[in-house]
């Protein structure tokens, strides 16, 4: 998936660990979750406790790991990353659990996508920080109750729907993460300009944040392309001109659109009449996964008001007949 507005994690934003805030002053926005995690976190310090269970749920790029790993700094505890999908046997997580120091932050990205028979074991951990294990199978086979370091689960998820009512209701603390304003994101970016030294003009930045959909990852990566196309077509200062020609190359248009979202727009228009249609079947018409309209393209055509949900299904709105006429 190479599309560049895309939020999902890709190839290269595995150096963005360089770019990510480290403490609550660098986490730019957010400012609910951000005030309600640093008083629940200054409370557990002063009982000496871990922090309860955290959920952190809104679409991708918006900063949930980031955040999980600030909980872990601010804390004063270790940070261990782990996935849903990658956590494919209950052993693999009983492995992960009995490993953990006391107080450590476990972070499990994408963690609607957790098996049932993994999710079972997490229950005890989460409860009573202990675990059930069988040893031997048939009618040998007995369980045994070990007990586990105190720790706090983070658990993301672009979805707080899609999680089991067992599995959320074990978390004390669920916050929403929003998309992020213009004024943010421009700060997000002249951070990230500054990390990565490029130089910016306030309304290079401002171009930007107005066409990164509310997201810092995909604000942080366009402005990695325009800051080639600075170096090579302009003086490598990044200013109004350069990025609007840079959005412009990257088909990216003045509300942030790229082509995939334009394409679900377009055909909800043009083959369904507008709708209501349902996204599976906009994601068949166009051979999109329907994940990946459901997660990304259809949070943020719903944010700006290109299309609204009703009962029946998604329909387009004036405003989004109006965005590709
Ligand atoms: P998610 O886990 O929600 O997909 P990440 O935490 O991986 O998102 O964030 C993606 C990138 O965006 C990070 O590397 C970081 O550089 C940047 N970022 C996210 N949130 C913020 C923020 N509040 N302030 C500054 N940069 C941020």
């Amino acid at each position: 998936e190479g599309r560049i507005v895309s939020a999902n994690k890709q190839q290269e934003d595995v150096k963005e660990l360089s770019l990510r805030p480290q403490n609550f002053n660098q986490y730019i926005g957010q400012s609910k979750a951000k005030e309600n995690l640093n008083i629940f976190i200054q409370a557990a310090k002063e009982r000496n406790e871990p922090l309860d269970h955290v959920l952190l749920y809104g679409p991708p790029g918006l900063g949930k790991t980031t955040l999980a790993n600030i909980i872990a700094n601010e804390m004063g505890a270790g940070f261990k990353v782990t996935s849903g999908p990658t956590i494919e046997r209950a052993g693999d997580l009983a492995a992960i659990l009995s490993s953990l120091q006391p107080f450590d932050v476990l972070f499990i990205d994408e963690i609607h996508r957790l098996n049932r028979t993994v999710e079972e074991i997490l229950y005890p951990a989460l409860e009573d920080f202990s675990l059930d294990i069988m040893l031997g199978k048939g009618p040998g086979a007995q369980s045994v109750r070990i007990d586990i370091p105190p720790f706090t689960l983070v658990g993301a998820t672009t979805r707080a729907g899609a999680l089991s009512s067992p599995l959320r209701d074990r978390f004390g603390i669920i916050s929403r993460l929003e998309f992020y304003n213009e004024y943010d994101l421009i700060d997000i970016i002249t951070r990230t300009a500054e990390i990565l030294e490029v130089d910016i003009a306030l309304d290079g930045a401002k171009e930007i944040a107005c066409r990164s959909r509310g997201t810092p990852r995909i604000a942080n990566r366009i402005l990695k392309r325009i800051r080639d196309i600075a170096q090579i077509k302009g003086k490598g200062v990044i200013d109004v001109g350069i990025a609007k020609s840079g959005l412009e190359l990257l088909e990216i248009d003045e509300h942030g659109l790229d082509n995939a979202d334009r394409m679900v727009l377009k055909t909800m228009v043009d083959v369904y009449d507008g709708g209501p249609v349902g996204l599976d079947s906009v994601a068949a018409t166009i051979n999109e996964e329907s994940t990946t309209i459901e997660d990304v393209i259809e949070p943020f055509l719903l944010q700006i008001g290109m299309i609204n949900r009703t009962p029946r299904g998604r329909v387009v709105t004036e405003k989004g007949y109006n965005h590709i006429r």
